[in-house]
């Protein structure tokens, strides 16, 4: 009796180990990033605020631009209200951890697609291309890369220009930026000789200031995508984005952005 009784114990115990080893955590996998949106009725969206004309703040601060616009049609798309969005401002350097630990949904923020960063975080199919080129005051002598040797030249930290400057000018002398407003002011005291970033983001200043100007050769394609986290509980997040962004492609409605952001 007693025998059976331990015999009963044992095959009791095992049973719950095994429901709690190998059956129950399955409730406790993360829940799919789509319908935990859908639930929140808000999306959380992740962009650059001194970007301009992607992300910034109007005279109302306000977060507007091409890619504040993007965020509104995909909250539109998702959720079927081009309001149903939260922005949460992030830079260069930090947007990568702020994406892939959940702080936000996704990072629409002028992010090149990288198979680098493909490694830690997904990405949603290309909405826009922009290629790299360099800023130099009007006077300036400068007129390609191969006169950089010896230079001081701009970078906003953890923007694929930084990175790509290591081989395209490993002469010229790198200083980093946490934001372009003060990448621009350095290049204007004469601090740096150029400033080299995303030619579509460069233009502003061009636009706005007669004593720069944007050289012409562009150095790198950089495909903008929206960056989403990586793995299976975003699978249905992305195909939505890339729908969505298809969609818009043939609507002509990337186009009307870029007419609306991006002159000339
Ligand atoms: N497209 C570049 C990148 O992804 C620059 C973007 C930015 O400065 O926000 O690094």
């Amino acid at each position: 009796m007693k025998k059976l009784a331990i015999i009963l114990t044992i095959l009791f115990l095992g049973l719950v180990a095994v429901y709690f080893f190998f059956l129950k955590p399955e409730k406790y996998e993360e829940e799919d990033l789509y319908t935990e949106i859908l639930e929140r009725g808000i999306i959380k969206v992740g962009i650059n605020t001194d970007s301009k004309p992607f992300g910034f703040f109007d005279e109302e601060w306000q977060i507007q631009g091409y890619d504040a616009d993007l965020a509104r049609y995909i909250a539109q798309y998702i959720l079927k209200s081009p309001n149903a969005v939260e922005f949460f401002p992030v830079t260069p350097a930090n947007r990568m951890l702020k994406v892939s630990t959940g702080e936000v949904d996704m990072v629409i923020a002028t992010m090149t697609i990288t198979s680098q960063r493909k490694e830690v975080i997904d990405f949603s199919v290309p909405y826009d291309l922009a290629g790299q080129a360099l800023l130099v005051r009007s006077n300036s002598k400068i007129s390609s890369l191969s006169d950089l040797a010896g230079l001081n030249v701009g970078v906003v930290f953890g923007t694929t220009a930084e990175k790509n400057m290591m081989s395209l000018a490993p002469t010229a002398n790198i200083i980093g930026f946490r934001n372009y407003r003060t990448a621009y002011e350095a290049l204007k005291s004469g601090k740096i000789d150029a400033l080299t970033s995303d030619d579509t983001i460069l233009s502003r200043f061009v636009y706005e200031d007669n004593n720069v100007k944007l050289l012409p050769k562009r150095y790198t394609k950089e495909p903008y995508g929206i960056a989403i986290r990586k793995g299976k509980t975003t699978k249905r997040l992305k195909d939505n984005l890339d729908f969505a962004i298809k969609d818009m492609q043939r609507k002509n409605t990337i186009l009307r952005l870029r007419r609306k952001w991006l002159k000339g």
